[in-house]
């Protein structure tokens, strides 16, 4: 199946923001996007790059009111000579085919999907922007479309793309986070679709997060549903723990975002001839490392801001200072490095770049 292109006409055409400091997340967004669908009868069909535009559904399309909606999210990058790269957008794609099956939706042949990628980056390639820092954030959805109110899967289901250009997370600098250790809530479950980019996910996560930011804390650091006890994930990100040399992040049971960033930290570290462990950690230990003054470096990663460290943590009435509330080394070098082969200004030895233009 070939990917058709519809261009937008030039008098249709958004002007392109040249103020580059002032892009935010997820407000802006190219002048075309991708849409592809499916039908149980005919598999996917039509994988169009056409003019960006507003979708309308039947008020009883499915994903409105089962939650039948995945997505990923993954950044193109601009190099130096203007050279445009992704970054390992096979796990992307491979990830988003994941949450498909858990939510019994259909999967998308990886080689279509990267193409459409590609053909929309490509022609709104003038929406990448150029600044340090700055990227095109890009966003591949799925939803059920079919129009009925029986529980049930869908048979008809629309994929599309949008991609927007976004500003530098860091333009004022690292700002370690204050995060909060929720006890009340959680986010996930063993057995549930914690492991997915599945919509319901992160409505499940905002009134710990709007507790979180009343108490004037900017994340939420999630324990286990079951015993409370073993940390899991931080906001949107995946979270380690740097404790006498040994670098800990949660293991990926079931309840965890396999994040990118998460496997590519891992391995770099690894490469550096630093131990990492994917292991249960419990809040019991991350105190007992603090007051022993063995935990010196938490962090957040994600592909939003590839690492943020944690300067802060709320947790049973206590207030815990990390690191003195400044970025550590470890979390410094996994920033710049992990920036570096993003943006094709360094040696990538994991091969994990890729140029398509
Ligand atoms: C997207 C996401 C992450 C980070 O994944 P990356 O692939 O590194 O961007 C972590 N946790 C949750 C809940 C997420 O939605």
């Amino acid at each position: 199946m070939d990917v058709k292109v519809h261009e937008c006409s030039p008098d249709k055409r958004k002007p392109i923001p040249t103020d580059e400091s002032s892009l935010g997340f997820g407000k802006i967004f190219s002048d075309h996007f991708f849409t592809m669908k499916y039908h149980e009868d005919r598999g996917w069909h039509d994988p169009v790059v056409e003019p960006y535009r507003t979708i309308s559904l039947d008020p009883t399309a499915l994903c409105l009111h089962y939650g039948q909606l995945i997505f990923e999210g993954l950044k193109a990058y601009r190099g130096r000579q203007g050279e445009i790269y992704l970054f390992r957008p096979m796990e992307n794609i491979g990830r988003m085919n994941a949450s498909a099956q858990r939510l019994c939706m259909p999967t998308v042949d990886p080689e279509l999907f990267f193409e459409a990628i590609k053909k929309l980056v490509i022609l709104d390639r003038e929406w990448i922007p150029k600044g340090k820092g700055t990227s095109l954030y890009i966003r591949p959805t799925m939803i059920a479309t079919e129009a009925a109110l029986g529980v049930h899967a869908a048979n008809e289901y629309l994929f599309f793309i949008v991609v927007g250009p976004v500003g530098a997370y860091y333009a004022e600098g690292f700002s370690p986070t204050k995060i909060y250790v929720s006890e009340d809530y959680v986010r996930a479950v063993k057995g549930g679709i914690g492991y997915c980019k599945a919509a319901g996910n992160y409505a499940a996560s905002l009134y710990a997060s709007k507790i979180a930011m009343e108490k004037g804390y900017t994340q939420v650091l999630w324990l286990d549903a079951v015993e409370r006890k073993y940390v899991e994930e931080v906001g949107t990100s995946n979270i380690f723990f740097l404790i006498a040399d040994e670098l800990i992040t949660p293991p990926l049971a079931g309840s965890i975002l396999p994040g990118v960033t998460r496997d590519s930290v891992i391995r770099m570290a690894g490469s550096w001839g630093i131990r990492v462990s994917e292991r249960p950690l419990s809040m019991d230990e991350i105190l007992a490392a603090l007051a022993a003054g063995t935990l010196t470096e938490v962090f957040a990663s994600g592909t939003a801001a590839i690492v943020s460290p944690v300067g802060q943590m709320f947790y049973k009435g206590m207030d815990y200072i990390i690191n003195d509330g400044k970025i550590g080394p470890l979390t410094q070098k996994l920033y710049h490095e992990i920036l570096q082969i993003q943006y094709g200004e360094k040696e990538d030895p994991f091969g994990w770049r890729i140029r398509i233009d």
